[in-house]
């Protein structure tokens, strides 16, 4: 089962009072584009269990027998579900029962906060499309019907979720990108469960983070461990070539302990010195070297 679907079906059937039933039919049917046509209703879905719920709902608040307009559709994938009611007599007082289109705009100011969850949760199901937060976090809501999507907008930010509005195949597309929105969205909408989910993801998410970013700095310390007894390395190897001429014997010493040992940081190098140095005291030796080289001519270049 998709992620999508598993939210979806935590959320279809919540309990819920009249009002709200009614709110989330029309948010059902908005998104799915059902008055789009005028004179026409058409709802097309691909999951059974929800055509079945939202048409029987259909029937029970319009007081209607629909049966008779059911077709299925077998897609090369999935079956679509589709109720048509296409003769204007039937349809256009259903439209009306729902004040579509004259009181659209009003709709979004009339709900209650219950309803308006319910308006939403309708949508989601309908045609909502959330990310599992394991991956990336997105959640988009598809409108099938241009004239819904600034009620639905309205909706959303009376709830405080401000999604973005883009467009997709030439449908608006309302989305929200982050774990925080997200979130909101589904504790509005009911699912309490997966909102606790996208905020455990965020959380995982900054830990897994600053764990990359502490890792991150110590590679960059090795770099430069890596870097430092290079440099030593070359240096020495200078002042060997020239028979560690101006070379004492306790700094040929160390010379010849780090190009031995050359994964050894200082403070073990100093260890196996004799007698023992301390890291101090190998990386003075370690910087005389470097700097005795760079006083000795290049060796002529070799043909
Ligand atoms: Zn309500």
């Amino acid at each position: 089962m998709s992620y999508s679907i598993e939210i979806k079906r935590q959320v279809f059937r919540i309990k819920q009072s009249k009002c709200c039933r009614f709110s989330e039919l029309y948010g059902f049917m908005l998104a799915c584009g059902a008055f789009a046509e005028p004179g026409m209703i058409k709802i097309a879905v691909k999951n059974e269990d929800f055509f079945e719920y939202y048409v029987s709902l259909l029937e029970n608040i319009c007081q209607i027998d629909l049966k008779a307009k059911y077709v299925t559709v077998k897609g090369s994938r999935q079956v679509t579900y589709i109720l048509q009611i296409l003769d204007p007599d039937t349809a256009l007082p259903i439209a009306e029962r729902f004040g579509y289109p004259d009181r659209l705009e009003s709709f979004a100011n009339e709900l209650s906060e219950c309803c308006m969850r319910a308006f939403i949760r309708g949508a989601f199901i309908a045609t909502g499309f959330i990310a599992d937060p394991e991956g990336r976090y997105c959640l988009e809501l598809t409108i099938k019907d241009p004239l819904a999507t600034p009620i639905f907008l309205e909706a959303m930010r009376k709830l405080k979720v401000n999604p973005k509005c883009g467009k997709r195949a030439g449908r608006d597309v309302l989305y929200l990108k982050s774990a925080d929105e997200i979130g909101d969205f589904l504790g509005n909408i009911g699912a309490k469960k997966s909102a606790f989910e996208y905020a455990n993801a965020e959380i995982e998410k900054t830990i897994l983070n600053s764990v990359n970013r502490v890792m991150n700095c110590e590679t960059a310390n090795i770099n430069k461990l890596i870097d430092a007894a290079q440099k030593q390395r070359d240096a020495i190897l200078k002042l060997k070539g020239s028979g560690y001429r101006g070379v004492d014997e306790s700094l040929r010493e160390a010379a010849e302990l780090r190009l031995e040992n050359m994964d050894m940081s200082l403070t073990q190098l100093g260890k196996l010195h004799s007698p023992p140095l301390s890291k101090a005291g190998m990386a003075h030796r370690m910087k005389k070297l470097i700097e005795l080289a760079a006083n000795l001519p290049d060796p002529p270049e070799q043909r």
